[in-house]
This record gives C-alpha cells, structure tokens and sequence, in this order.
C-alpha cells in the first residue's frame, strides 16, 4: 500500500511512501507518520492512501507518531480548505489544527502510581497504629494517587509497602487525568424558563438540529447545498444568550450531536466555563466539558483534546482554535461575541475563527449560531440579506431595564479647568462615583490604555521619547519607572532631562493618560476606597485574573478600574455605574472600523451596568461627543449605527460592500521594501489583468510604519469576492522572487490594517 504524505515543513508539496508490512492495517488518512527524507526523518500527515504512485523507488513509512486518526478526515479537509483560501501553505495549516501539546511525540496521558484498596482479608493481619492509621485512609478512599495518600497520612513509601505486602492493597501505575477545573466547585444547574423571545430564538435553532441529515461517518464532503442556513442571534448585554446557548447545546446533545462553544479568549473566565460545566455535570445528557485555551499546560490541553476524541467530552468551549475540536458527531457550533476581532488570527494561517465556523458548518451540515449584542456589521450584512438567519432578543430577560448613557464633552471641562486640560474625571463621573461608594454600590472604569502616561515630551522643543523600534512613542510605566514600548515590550530608563542634543532641558513632563495613573488620582480622590486595577501589567500570574474578580464579586473592591479586559462578558449584579473615561481612543485609529470598533466597546462595557435590581448609569466623557459612534451607543440603537456606517462604507467601497485582501511587505531597508511593494504591485496587475472589479490600492507605508524594527509597505486589494483570490495570490508569492530580507505576508480578510 502507498500513503500520499504531507510534510511538517512547509513545502507545498506531497509525497509518496510504502507502507512496510508491520505497519499495515494501523495507517489511515489522518494518521502522523515519520519518514525518511534525504538524509533526515520527518514527520508528516498522511493525506491519502493511493492504489499506485508516478514515482518509482518508492521509501518506506518508518513509523507512526501518537495514535492511528490524530486527525479526522473532516479537519483534514478543513486545513485544506484553509491553507488555500488563506494562503499559507498547507503543512502551517495542519500544525494548527492540531495543538502543540497533541502533536509533540512526547506528549501523553500522565500515569501516577495510585494506591488501591483490596477487599479485605477474612482475617486482618496485625497492623501497627501508624500502619492501622494510614490503612484507615485507604479503606476510606478506596482508591487515590500515593502522593495524595503520603500527605494526607503524613507518611512515608514504606509504610504503604508494607501495607501492600499483607494483601490489604494494591501499588499501580493508573493514568490519572489532568484536569484545569479539578478544584472548582461546580454545582449543577436546571434549565431556567425561557421568556418569549429566548423561546423563539431557541426553538428556531432546535428546528435546524432536528433537521439536520443522519450523520455519515464516511462523509466528509460538501453539504454547500442541503446546509442550514447560519444563525444570527442579536440579542442586546444581558438578553440571556448564553441560556439559549445552553438549552440548543442540551437539545443537540439529546440528538446525540456534540457541541462547539467559541468565546473570546479574553471573556474565557472561569466563570463562563462554570455555566457550562454547570449545566451538563448531571441530567440525561450529562457529559465532559472540555475546555481549550492558552493558559493550560501543555498537559492539560493534550488531555482535554482527548477527552474530546475519545467522544468522552460532548462539549468543547474554547478560544480560537477549537474550532478545529475533532468533536464526534458534532451537531451545532456557538460563536459567542461573534464581532469580536481575536477571532482573527495575527500570523499564518491567518484564519478568521467565525468564518471557519460558518465554513466548517456548510461543509459537515452542521448548525452554525453567531451571537453578539453589537454583531460585526459583515454578518449583519449577510443577514439582512438572507445568508444568514436573524434572530433578535432586543430586551434584557427580567425588567432589568439597558442603563442610562450621559455622554460629558471633555472640551466644556477643558475650558472649565485653569490649566486648559481637563481632569481626568470630568464633575459629572466624580459625583456619580461618590455616590456609588456611599451607597455600597460598584464601579467599573473603562480606559483602553495601560501605564502611567502615553508619553514623555519635552515642553521645550517638542521632543517625544520614541522606541527606537517601531514608530510609536514609548509608554511610561510608573511603578517601574520605566519607558515601555507597547508594540515590542522595548523598555528603557526615564531620561532626567530632554535627550535632543541641542536641548537638554531638564523639565520633561508626562502627557496623556494610562490605567496606572487613573488608579493613582482616584485612590487619592477617594482615600477610603477600595481600588483594584485590572491590565496586564498587573495581572502577571495565571490566578490572578480570577482572584481579582473573585474579590470583586465578593464586593471587597468597590471600584474597578481595567483596560478592554474588564469590557466583556463578566457579570456582577451590584455593577451600577460604569465610567468610560477617554472614549476617542479608538477612534483615533487609522483604520476604516475605528467607528465600529469603538460603537461596540462602548455597547459591551455599558452593558456590565445594571444587570441586578437597581437601574445602571453610564458615563461616557469624550472630546467628540457627537460623532455617530458614540451617540449610536448612547441610545443602545444598533441598527441606527448600522445603517449610517453601510452608509459610509458604501462610498468608499470598503468591506462588507468588497472583500480586502492586504499584502505587507516588511524588511529591515526601508527602501528595499518600497522597491519591492512596487515590483509586487507590478505582477499584481499583470497576473490579475483580468479579474473585473478588482481595485489595487498602494503601495503605501503601514499605518505604523515600523514595527520591531522593520519597515512595512502594504498594498490593498479590493473585490466584491474573494472566490479564487487565494490561489492566485499564492501562486503570485511563489514565483514572483523578492530579496531574501524582504518578506511578503498576505493576509485574507483582514481586522486590522495597523
Ligand atoms: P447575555 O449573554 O445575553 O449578556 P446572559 O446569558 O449572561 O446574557 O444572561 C444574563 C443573566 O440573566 C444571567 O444571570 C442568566 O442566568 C439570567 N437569565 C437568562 N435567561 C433567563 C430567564 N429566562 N429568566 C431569568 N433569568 C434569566
Ligand atoms: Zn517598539
């Protein structure tokens, strides 16, 4: 038999082997194989099993790497479908379908040695009291790992040998699980009922599963034709989406279909991850919830991936890249927060995790529900226009009523103040948070930017400390006393007078705003408050996200101050107030969705007020109160924001009007990349000659220039569709020839332009 294989490096070619006897019958599509190649062995993925091969002299297949189908047939084909539309080569593909954790030839199951108890002897041997006492323990737990039985018992290994050497117990080697949520307590929940609109939205996607095809191990192919249509699901913070999550996962499971849950790595909290485990840790359709995300070790994630194939876990949830679960008869797939933009991957493949939902639905017939309370405006599009399904929740469940958004315009306060700058906390927010902390209430401050101040400027000569880098000026962190670059974590000492040459002067002064000074001024506006700051400067250990939220829920923080990490998802009924203090930083972007970007954040972190009984205010403070974003926002009116946004879009003819593709060339001579980006452009218009619609902007320089320290050109190309847009382009990147220090990236689809 001859096995078509491809490689783990990146090629862009397959090739054949043989399959020597004593391995036949254990190889399959999916398995891992290493091979010989040249001088060296490789591993690689079997993509096919072949009747006869082109080439002759054929090597043999040395080995098989971890079990038969690491990888289905199903992921097999997805990475396929990846590595073309995305244009990355299809071994980069294949690594990331499949994590590190399962790949590494190492990697398996941990096997302890655990101590069991034997049923006892007619006749119970004498024991001594410290023997009688640790056999006590055994007898209590019937089973458990030694090291657990060492410390409990306070004893030593011979102690329980000899306990083994009367017959009363037995001393093997068990494979004992990993389990990240091990010392959770979770306590089973029943379904709650519905209210009307969460019964319509959940009845139409149970509709959808009771439709759906008997499920064909054999097939892998295409159900483009016969697909159920993808759910939309616009429900507004608070409209009790995760419930609808919940009951049309239990109605799959009662299908006996299995469920993925994507949420953004970010709103991963452990608290999301309660909910689910919560729901199905008993009933008829009780099963393992597998959880996948970053800040596992590397043997947790392999366990709960197998958890997953072994079909023991139904239900993954998981950032990313668990979409790519090998998830048995998998039924319906969640996409929660669908808007949010670290779906996107920032490096090859750059695979948009939504749009592989939608795709991986279409091709295994699968359900497919994207929810969100402010949905990207691509697939409000699509929905509008019948691609996908719509389903609206426009009311919170119980009378929880959407809070109240004042917008302050920070130019009134900057003319009020002496100094022409405003404070950082306009009269209005102040006064708001007096009164929260008289009242034993809660207080979220939202400031999308960490550190102390943005920058260092000399008021002299206007000189700004930059990172020597990337083209942004550096960040100061106080508690360090350090300058910080955001981009590529460049630190440096603070300067004691202007470092311009002809300047010197010692008076350099801080501008702008960070977390860490906000924390400052409001611990010494507010002496008896109790202050948490939440960015990732102070959140360095993997438990201390959860113990600051823990201690908020607990209400031992009264205010809560944090970067985009505190805008989502979290859930605390005694959150009144929540204050947005700077509210133009994202829309000082360069890039076309700053609008939509910022609309959403300040739907999102409005809707952490007033989700428990007492009526919630926002307060917003902007230098451009009246730009549409922020006034859409203030009246909770999506649709409004949608339709003048399409509005703006359409006149410039950007997404969800085109589909963008974005080359970026980079290297470290700035004019060697220009060279390039013009040559690229050159070919692009030769080889695309004939593709109609087709607009090819650029190049021009990367909104930021340089980063870590090379330089960016970029070329952007529209069309209202992508179709075969990849093959061309990779075949362009294949045989267009660029200097060796200058790289080309192409990125399809992309969320950010930076
Ligand atoms: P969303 O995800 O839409 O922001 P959630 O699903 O977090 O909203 O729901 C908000 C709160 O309302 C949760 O505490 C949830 O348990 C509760 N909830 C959801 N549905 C109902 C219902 N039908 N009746 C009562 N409470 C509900
Ligand atoms: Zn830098």
């Amino acid at each position: 038999m001859i096995v078509r294989v491809t490689l783990e490096i990146a090629l862009r070619k397959e090739f054949d082997y043989r399959i020597p006897r004593e391995l036949e019958g254990q190889i399959g599509v999916g398995t891992r194989v290493k091979v010989p190649f040249g001088p060296r062995t490789i591993t690689g993925v079997v993509t096919a099993i072949v009747g006869e091969s082109p080439h002759t002299n054929l090597r043999e297949v040395s080995g098989i790497v971890g079990t038969k189908g690491a990888l289905t047939p199903r992921i097999l084909a997805l990475a396929r479908w990846i590595g073309e539309y995305y244009c990355c080569p299809v071994e980069l593909a294949l690594k990331s379908v499949l994590p590190e954790a399962v790949r590494r030839e190492d990697a398996k199951w941990r096997e302890r040695l655990h101590v069991t108890a034997l049923p006892a002897p007619p006749e119970v041997p004498r024991l001594t009291q410290r023997q009688q006492e640790v056999w006590n323990i055994v007898e209590e737990w019937r089973e458990l790992p030694l090291q657990e039985l060492l410390r409990l018992a306070e004893t030593t290994v011979e102690t329980v040998r000899k306990l083994e050497d009367k017959g009363l117990l037995l001393l093997a080697q068990r494979v004992d699980e990993r389990d990240p949520y091990a010392r959770e307590q979770i306590l089973p929940t029943l379904a709650i009922p519905l209210n009307p609109e969460q019964e319509v939205a959940t009845k139409a996607v149970n509709v959808a599963l009771d439709g759906l095809p008997a499920y064909d191990e054999a097939d892998e192919g295409d159900h483009s034709a016969t697909a159920p249509r993808p759910f939309l699901l616009h429900g507004v913070t608070g409209s009790g989406k995760t419930e609808v999550y919940l009951q049309s996962i239990d109605h799959a499971l009662s299908l006996g279909r299995g469920a993925i849950v994507l949420v953004p790595e970010i709103s991963l909290t452990p608290q999301t991850v309660e909910r689910f485990k919560a729901r199905f840790s008993s009933g008829p359709n009780a099963t393992l919830v597998a959880v996948l995300h970053s800040h596992l070790s590397a043997g947790e994630r392999h366990d709960e991936w197998h958890k997953i194939r072994q079909g023991r876990a139904r239900i993954v949830i998981g950032a990313r890249s668990a979409i790519f679960a090998p998830v048995d008869r998998l039924g319906l797939i969640v996409v929660d927060e669908e808007h949010e933009h670290s779906y996107k991957q920032e490096e090859s493949p750059r695979y948009h995790a939504r749009d592989v939902a939608v795709v991986r639905g279409r091709r295994e017939g699968v359900v497919v529900l994207l929810g969100s309370a402010t949905p990207s405006l691509e697939s409000y599009h699509n929905a509008k226009r019948g691609k996908y399904q719509l389903l609206e929740m426009p009311s919170r469940v119980t009378e929880q009523r959407l809070p109240v958004v004042r917008v302050v315009d920070l130019r009134v306060e900057s003319r009020k103040a002496r100094g022409g700058m405003p404070g950082i906390f306009s009269e209005r927010l102040r006064e708001a948070i007096h009164q929260r902390l008289e009242r034993k209430e809660q207080t979220i401050l939202f400031l999308n930017r960490r550190g102390y101040s943005t920058s260092l400027q000399c008021p002299k000569c206007g000189h700004v400390a930059g990172c020597p880098n990337c083209s942004v000026s550096l960040t100061y962190h106080r508690s360090t006393n350090r300058l910080l670059c955001h981009i590529c974590g460049h630190e440096e000492a603070v300067p004691s007078k202007c470092p311009a040459p002809e300047c010197g002067n010692p008076a350099i002064r801080y501008s702008g705003l960070g977390t860490e000074r906000v924390e400052e001024t409001l611990a010494k506006m507010f002496p008896h408050a109790r202050i948490a700051r939440m960015d990732r400067d102070t959140l360095k250990k993997k438990d201390d996200y959860r113990r600051v939220l823990t201690e908020f829920r607990l209400g031992r923080i009264d205010v809560l101050v944090g970067t985009q990490m505190i805008a989502k998802g979290l859930h605390f009924p005694n959150v009144t107030l929540v204050g947005v203090l700077y509210a133009d930083l994202s829309l000082h972007v360069p890039d076309f969705r700053a609008g939509e970007r910022t609309f959403q954040l300040l739907v999102q972190v409005s809707g952490r007020a007033g989700r428990g009984d007492v009526e919630g205010e926002v307060c917003v403070q902007s230098f451009t109160p009246f730009h549409p974003a922020i006034q859409y926002a203030r009246r909770h009116d999506y649709l409004g924001f949608f339709e003048q946004e399409m509005e703006f879009r359409k006149e410039l003819q950007y997404p969800p009007w085109s589909r963008i593709a974005l080359l970026t060339l980079k290297g470290r001579n700035e004019d060697k990349v220009k060279l390039s980006a013009e040559h690229v452009r050159k070919e692009l218009r030769v080889r695309l000659a004939a593709w109609k619609d087709l607009v090819i902007a650029g190049p021009a320089p990367a909104p930021l220039l340089r980063a870590e320290t090379y330089f960016r050109y970029q070329i952007m190309l529209r069309t209202r569709s992508m179709g075969r847009m990849g093959a061309a382009l990779t075949q362009m990147q294949s045989e267009v020839t660029l200097p060796d220090d200058v790289q080309l990236a192409i990125d399809i689809d992309p969320v950010s332009l930076m």
